[in-house]
Formats: C-alpha cells, structure tokens, sequence
C-alpha cells in the first residue's frame, strides 16, 4: 500500500506536471547534492536552425546545403532535419542518395553517385582522423564561440564544408540553474556537442562544471564517476541516448517532450518540459520527508 502522505505529495505533483513513476525516486530527491542536465533538448529547446555556411575547395554554399540533405535523408535527428529545412527553404534540388548508415553521437553517412558522403561533428571527425582546413577550421572556432553545433560535409576523406546551427536555451534554464545553486547543488551539464560549443552555453547558464564531446555510450559512466566521488547524483536528459545515464543516475529526470526511451528510463517525468520543475521535485521531496516524521 501506499502510505497517505506520499500519495498525498504525487497528487501534488502531478498537478504541477511533475510525474512520479517510481515512489523511491521522489523519496531519494532530499538526499541529491548533484544534478546533471543533457544540454541539447534539455537546457536548450533542442530545435536547431542553420545560422552560417562555409565551404572548402570552390563549392557552392547551396550546393553544400543540398548535398548535406541528401546525406541527412534518413536522420531523424533535429540536425537533420534542420539542414533538410534548410534546403527546402531554398529549393534547393536534393541529390538522390543512397546506403542510409546513422553513427550514434557521431553524424550519418550515405552514397551519392557512387560516392562516399558524411555530416556529422567533431567526434566524427575524430573518429575518421579527418581535420578540417584553415578555413573551415577558423570558421567551426567562431562559431563555436558563439555557442552554434557545427557539424561537416565530408566527401571520401576530403571535408568540404561546415554548418553552424543554432539553438536556444529554455525559459527557464538559467534561474533553474542559480536557484538549485542557492539551494548548494552542484550543476553539471553534459552534451555530446563539442568544448567550445558546451563553454559557451555553460557560461550563458551560471553553470561552472560540464562534460564535453561525450559519446552516447560513455554517458553512464560520467554518471557512475561521480557516484563514486560519493555524489548523489540526479540525471536530467530527453534523449535515446540519455536513458543509460538516467537510469544509472540515484534519480532519473526526463523532459516530457523528450523520446519514449528516455520517459521509460527515468523515475520522475517533467510534463512541461521545464528545467526549473527540477527545483520543485527537490520542494516536493523535503515536504514529503515533513509530512513523515
Ligand atoms: P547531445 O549529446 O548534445 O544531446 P547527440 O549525442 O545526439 O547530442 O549528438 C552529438 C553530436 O553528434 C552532435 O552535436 C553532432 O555533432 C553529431 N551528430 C549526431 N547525429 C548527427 C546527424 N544526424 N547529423 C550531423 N551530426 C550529428
Ligand atoms: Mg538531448
């Protein structure tokens, strides 16, 4: 049975569109000292725009466009689906591409013509042991200072272009961030974006602490590192690949608008997809403690 009180306080809450799946999340909230925020889709709405283009080797910045929305056909990602905007808008002729291939946290590969094309950021990159030339390198830098994703179009082994996306922080992020901090938790972000990109963002929020260029499979272990610093630690993430930190995590949060896995993985549920509703679990949770005793 569940004892009055505690039903009492996820009535509350879900009237304040905070869901309770799991009864012992709520009762661990009071002991958190840690919250760990996903940047994309979390801290910010997650809804990318293409802000800037630059191009290598005499390549049209439209035709750049276009054969990055060829290579990005299959990608339900919001990158994706912003460079697919993007040459829409324009009407732009999207070549015919080919041998979809997804790389998690890492971009997309296809073939155009029998040619081996990418999109994807610096961990593709990385991973390829690709580098971009001064151009797009001085570019991808600015941007990045500016807190804009950039991601690449890579043709075989040659990186021809460079896309600066935009996205904007949620309402409500920043006075989550310095209310929780006024409370004495430490806040840490953590993204898949790149350092300077992550930088940025952090220094817009107040946040002091974060975790750049993670890759989806490692974001569970970020957690656990903490852990083991004797942290108790609360993960906040929308996304697929956020589910093994939020379950990992001493109390899983996610965004209600965020992915299935992600809702199925966590413990408490923000109908509103709202960051600060992560200072009214904490609320919720010391009430919650009172009514017992
Ligand atoms: P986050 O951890 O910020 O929520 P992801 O793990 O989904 O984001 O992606 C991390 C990074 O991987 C992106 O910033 C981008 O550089 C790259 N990436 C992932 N998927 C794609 C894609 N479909 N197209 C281009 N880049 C991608
Ligand atoms: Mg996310």
């Amino acid at each position: 049975a569940v004892p009055l009180v505690l039903a009492n306080t996820t009535a509350m809450g879900a009237k304040a569109g905070i869901l309770v799946h799991d009864r012992m999340a709520l009762e661990e909230a009071r002991t958190l000292d840690t919250i760990v925020f996903d940047k994309t889709g979390t801290l910010t709405e997650g809804e990318h725009s293409l802000v800037a283009i630059e191009t290598a080797e005499d390549l049209d910045r439209n035709r750049a466009v276009a054969l990055a929305a060829a290579v990005e056909g299959d990608s339900e990602h919001m990158i994706a689906r912003a460079l697919r905007r993007a040459a829409e808008e324009e009407e732009r002729d999207v070549p015919r591409a080919s041998g979809f291939e997804a790389s998690k946290g890492r971009g997309v590969r296809a073939e155009i013509d029998g040619t081996q094309w990418r999109v994807g950021g610096p961990n593709m990159l990385d991973g390829l042991d690709l580098e971009p030339g001064e151009t797009l390198y001085s570019f991808a830098q600015d941007q990045g200072e500016k807190g804009h994703t950039v991601v690449y179009l890579v043709r075989n082994e040659a990186v021809l272009a460079a896309f600066a996306m935009a996205d904007r922080p949620r309402e409500d992020s920043r006075e989550a961030v310095q209310r929780l901090r006024e409370e004495g938790i430490s806040v840490v972000m953590m993204t898949g974006d790149s350092e300077d990109v992550a930088r940025a963002v952090a220094e817009d929020l107040g946040i002091e602490e974060w975790f750049a260029g993670v890759l989806p499979e490692n974001k569970d272990d970020r957690i656990r590192a903490l852990q083991e610093q004797g942290r108790k630690v609360a993960m906040v993430g929308d996304g697929i690949n956020d589910a093994p930190a939020l379950s990992r995590a001493d109390v899983g949060i996610a965004i209600g608008s965020g992915t299935d896995v992600a809702v199925q993985s966590a413990g408490i549920i923000l109908v509103r997809s709202q960051p600060f509703d992560v200072v009214r679990i904490l609320r919720l949770s010391r009430l919650n403690r009172r009514k017992m005793v």
